[in-house]
């Protein structure tokens, strides 16, 4: 049943007062009567009119006062003005005012009724306009609230930013103090928290399945907690001074994947709609972790199939590699020992050479492959001691000029370097993988420069540089992957197996350093490294490091 219309009715006159109720109560009207403005306005003050019938001439104060009055507590009120001397000028001020009408005495009772309920028809339809626009002022700001949450998540598929994200822009959009995020991962974890003190970390991480917490993840239904202090399991979000918050459900299609909590330091009623808007952001926000964790697992899958890929490109290098050397030694062997040929002293020499070389270059690979099974067992052992750049590079000359017989190898290294603590062993097998890769990709005759000079005090950077065929900028950081070899880049017979700068980065690591590349297609390749200066107090201590 539609609720009783309310009408208050002003009037100095007791008489009038009484008639006038009995006639609207009859019509089911509920009626409060007032004698004087003071008395209406106080009536007002705590209840809403729908109607007010005021006469123009109370005693304390003008009728066209109190309609002004009433109004700017009620804008919705309808007002009838009624006064007992006509005056066109009363008529004009109490409509600019606002009244709705304005009658004469006597009162015709149906006029009267009929006016008022002209007027509270006109007051039905604004009240469903202000309730409309209301309505589609909430679902907009609804609706941007959860597209403001959704764009900001969807930037990104890191999931601690999203995460992080999403949390500060629910603080916001739901005006509270603090929010935080579970995930379900064998158990509820603890992923992110927006405006908690830090004091609260440890408390918020420990298990929560026996909890509330875990009661909404278990059943999938939110939950208001309109006083904290009520909930056992979530007394020290209390003694915090949190009083209220809520706490729904993270879910994907139905299934909960955590739980999205807030809380308030002040007393708040999380009505229904509050909880709505808080599960459609839950929603949002769980759509985005599931993008997330779908590109996860669709790159590691990517990256397991390159990687067994490239391994199986480096069982054949490998094979081919070490087949090479093997067949030239097994040829020059067969011929040396065929009884019935007699070969001059010249060619004697030629077979026992090409053994040797491919004997070397055999040892080699057989080293690059011990070497790089040691990396990958984090088992390198460096013996680091004080060294001058220039014994190290003295220490493989013989090696770079062998391999450099077919370019011009130049050394630039200023007199005064600081001495760097290295195992010269290792290093030395660094600058002799960088010289050969430069021999391997430039033109014979071309310049292979070792440089190097001091850097912020406390580095030393080595250098490598050729004019070779150069790498393209965005292969840069995958050169130095493991079997990864540049497509097309393959020189002669010469397979390699894309193990060499994997294992310069693995031994440059291992001395705290760092390597990289400066190049472009067709315009060389700078291949540089850093090494710690030795610190002069712990001058000829070695030391044994380990890879990990
Ligand atoms: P490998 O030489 O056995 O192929 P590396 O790990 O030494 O393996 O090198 C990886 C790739 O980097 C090589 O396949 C080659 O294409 C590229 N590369 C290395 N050094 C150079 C260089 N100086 N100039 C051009 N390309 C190079």
């Amino acid at each position: 049943m539609e609720n009783k219309k309310s009408i208050l009715v002003v009037d100095d006159e007791l008489d009038f007062l009484t008639v006038i109720k009995r006639i609207l109560q009859v019509k089911g009207y509920e009626v409060t009567t007032a004698p004087t403005a003071g008395e209406a306005v106080a009536r007002a003050q705590t209840h809403f009119y729908n109607a007010a019938i005021l006469d123009i001439s109370l005693p304390d104060m003008a009728g066209t006062e109190l309609l002004s009055v009433l109004l700017e507590m009620h804008p919705d009120t309808i007002a009838v003005m009624l006064t007992g001397h006509s005056s066109v000028q009363n008529a004009v001020v109490s409509l600019n005012r606002g009244a709705f009408a304005y009658l004469e005495k006597p009162l015709d009772p149906d006029h009267l009724l009929s006016v008022l309920e002209q007027g509270l028809e006109k007051q039905r339809l604004s009240l469903e306009n202000h309730r409309l626009v209301a309505e589609l002022e909430e679902r907009n700001r609804i609706t941007n609230i959860l597209l403001n949450i959704s764009q900001a998540a969807a930037k990104t598929l890191d999931l601690k930013q999203i995460i992080e994200t999403a949390l500060e822009k629910v603080t916001d959009s739901v005006t509270v103090e603090a929010d935080f995020l579970y995930l379900y991962e064998e158990k509820l974890v603890l992923k992110g928290q927006h405006g908690l003190p830090e004091s609260l970390a440890g408390r918020m991480a420990e298990q929560v399945e026996q909890g509330l917490i875990g009661r909404v993840y278990q059943q999938n239904e939110p939950v208001a907690i309109n006083d904290i202090s009520a909930e056992p399991d979530l007394a020290f979000l209390a003694k915090e001074g949190y009083l209220s918050g809520a706490c729904v459900p993270l879910a994907i299609l139905g299934e909960s994947i955590g739980v999205l909590g807030v809380v308030t330091r002040v007393k708040r009623h999380f009505t229904n709609s509050d909880i709505a808007l808080l599960t459609a952001i839950g929603k949002e926000i769980g759509i985005a972790i599931q993008n997330s964790r779908l590109y996860e697992q669709a790159s590691s899958a990517r990256a397991l199939r390159e990687l067994d890929a490239l391994r199986t490109e480096f069982l054949a290098n490998v094979s081919h590699e070490l087949r090479t050397p093997l067949a030239v030694i097994k040829g020059s062997a067969s011929s040396l020992l065929q009884p019935d040929v007699d070969f001059d002293e010249e060619t004697r020499r030629d077979f026992l050479q090409s053994i040797d070389k491919d004997a070397d270059r055999l040892s080699r690979l057989v080293n690059d492959l011990l070497m790089m099974s040691r990396l990958e067992a984090g088992a390198l052992e460096v013996k680091r001691k004080p060294h001058h750049l220039a014994e190290v590079i003295a220490g493989v000359k013989d090696r770079l000029d062998s391999i450099t017989v077919r370019h011009q190898l130049l050394i630039d290294i200023p007199p005064a370097l600081p001495p760097v603590k290295v195992d010269d062993g290792r290093i030395g097998e660094v600058l002799t993988n960088l010289v050969e890769n430069a021999t391997k990709h430039a033109e014979t005759g071309t310049r292979i420069t070792i440089s190097a000079h001091p850097e912020k005090g406390c580095e030393l950077v080595v250098s490598v540089t050729d004019e070779g065929i150069g790498i393209p900028p965005e292969l840069h950081h995958k050169i130095f992957g493991r079997f990864y070899q540049v497509e097309n880049s393959k020189r002669g017979n010469r397979k390699g197996t894309g193990l060499g700068l994997a294992i310069c980065r693995g031994i440059i690591e291992a001395h705290s350093g760092r390597i990289w590349v400066e190049s472009a297609s067709g315009k060389g390749s700078k291949f540089s490294f850093s090494l710690p200066v030795e610190e002069p107090a712990g001058k000829g201590k070695p030391e044994l490091v380990r890879t990990v």
